[in-house]
């Protein structure tokens, strides 16, 4: 098994000092981490004399790498192409659905321009919810390839719906069009054929030891109770974390409220009752959650991963995280879609982590830097079911090291807060992922970049054409949706998430 030692480094420990990290050199062996010791151990000599990869991490934070917990690779393509839209009309210019099958180069683009961005910030595991379309081997295989290649480690879950109809369809006119309503409406699938397509993939798929499954729900209002229960029944069988969109925006809450009148309006309920609310379940987004429903969350043991840009540049409001932090739910952090969030960058959602909590009330929340960097890290592990997110003996060796002489870090009064409030991810330099360095001196070691960026321009321009089409094609659609979205924020939902002016 290769050995690499990384040589007197401040290694994280949330238990020890946050401030001033401890030096300690970090043994690993294979995939794993074998030992966290002080300077001159004899271990370390032992493994020296042994000629292992030596990286000298002197001045060098050694950060757990960060676990992106909710991504979609499918848009990555769409960064910096929108903004000043609310949910539903991103959702015209965005959704795959309207994009049809891709050629193979531009599949193995966009996932690696979300990967890439991900390594070079620090990020060693992503999830991606990845709603494939068309629903095929050759799309997945590709998607699955091109993460391997680029050496980042993904818990990758097909994003099943089966009900057609966009979130906010009842809250359109009752004249629309019957143009417009074929374009939101969409069509329905069969909850049988996709659950035996996952479950052909589950058995078929030889995973690396970088590729976890996850099972996704693309959320509760969009599947059928057949494909819901069906996909908590191969949850349990297999032993697979679930991972589903919760409350993302006003007009699920509204819908809620209508359709799940038998269980008090409330999604979080109705998904309790369905059983799919347990420990192996992630919620992201839960922006609309209220407090029955937080502590329903945190009573069955369930999780939920904050993505503050997206919500933010949807016009979702403001998840409840001090709240949430309170009734004990395990947190995460994810960057989301590049069409909405456009950036994969930890730094940016654990700074708004923090400053949302500090945004909504005018007096202390109780969320601090450490609960942002433990969302990045060790809540997005369990959240996603992987032994990663700690330097510690035994856990995967996925890490990140980061430059403390960069401006950022100077004066180093506290390493927890300038992670959060003053590093950018300029400083990260080097990246390991399941004991193989995908990152040195700030360049891929797994990919030619000047290489990649000419396939990419080449890609870009029939995408460009493509996006341009779809959104003429949509654009009709679009002022029925702002209208709908008007009436959904101007009702009475009980509860406020927007921070006021
Ligand atoms: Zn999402």
């Amino acid at each position: 098994m290769t050995r690499l030692v990384i040589r007197g480094g401040q290694v994280w420990d949330p238990a020890g000092d946050v401030h001033a990290p401890a030096v300690r050199d970090v043994l690993v062996e294979g995939n794993r981490i074998a030992a966290v010791l002080p300077p001159g151990d004899p271990l370390t000599a032992q493994w020296i004399s042994g000629t292992p990869e030596i990286i000298e991490a002197a001045g060098r934070l050694v950060m757990p790498g960060f676990v992106n917990a909710h991504f979609h690779s499918y848009d990555a393509l769409v960064k910096g192409l929108l903004e000043d839209m609310p949910f539903d009309v991103w959702a015209l210019h965005t959704q795959p659905a309207y994009y049809g099958k891709r050629s193979r180069a531009e599949i193995r683009a966009r996932v690696l321009v979300g990967a890439i961005e991900c390594l070079k910030n620090g990020i060693t595991t992503v999830q991606d919810m990845n709603s494939l379309v068309p629903q095929d081997e050759e799309t997945l295989d590709l998607t699955l390839a091109a993460f391997a290649e680029v050496g980042i480690r993904v818990v990758f879950s097909v994003a099943l719906r089966d009900v057609a109809a966009l979130d906010i369809a009842p809250f359109l006119a009752a004249d629309l069009p019957d143009s417009v309503r074929a374009l939101v409406e969409g069509t329905g699938r069969d909850a049988a054929s996709d659950l035996a397509f996952v479950e052909a993939q589950l058995a078929r798929v030889k995973l690396p030891s970088t590729q976890h499954w996850a099972l996704s729900p693309s959320g509760p209002q969009r599947c059928s109770t057949e494909l819901l229960e069906g996909l908590v029944d191969m949850a349990r069988r297999h032993r697979l974390p679930i991972t589903t969109h919760v409350l993302e925006t006003p007009a699920q809450r509204a819908k809620a409220q209508r359709v799940y009148g038998a269980h008090g309006g409330s999604m979080v309920r109705y998904m309790a009752a369905l059983g799919l609310l347990g420990p192996g379940t992630t919620l992201a987004h839960g922006v609309w959650l209220d407090e029955d429903e937080i502590g329903l969350i945190a009573s069955h043991g369930a999780g939920l991963v904050h993505n503050p840009m997206s919500n933010l540049k949807l016009k979702n409001g403001v998840a409840p995280i001090s709240r949430l932090k309170a009734a004990g739910v395990n947190l995460a952090l994810g960057c989301d879609n590049c069409s909405c969030g456009d950036c994969q960058n930890m730094f940016q959602a654990m700074k708004l982590f923090c400053l949302l909590a500090a945004g909504s009330d005018g007096n202390p929340t109780g969320v601090v830097a450490t609960d942002a960097i433990a969302a990045a890290t060790l809540g997005g592990a369990r959240a996603l079911g992987i032994e990663a997110g700690a330097v510690t003996a035994g856990k995967r060796a996925d890490l990140c090291l980061i430059d403390l002489s960069d401006i950022a870090w100077l004066p180093r009064n506290s390493v927890a807060r300038q992670m959060v409030y003053s590093e950018s991810g300029r400083g990260v330099e080097t990246v390991i992922v399941d004991g193989r360095v995908v990152v040195r001196n700030r360049k891929l070691t797994t990919i030619d970049e000047a290489a990649f960026a000419a396939e990419l321009g080449a890609v870009m321009e029939n995408f460009r054409n493509d996006f341009a089409q779809v959104s003429r094609a949509n654009a009709a659609a679009a002022p029925y949706l702002l209208a709908a979205n008007r009436r959904v924020t101007q009702a009475k939902l009980g509860i406020e998430k927007y921070l006021k002016a």
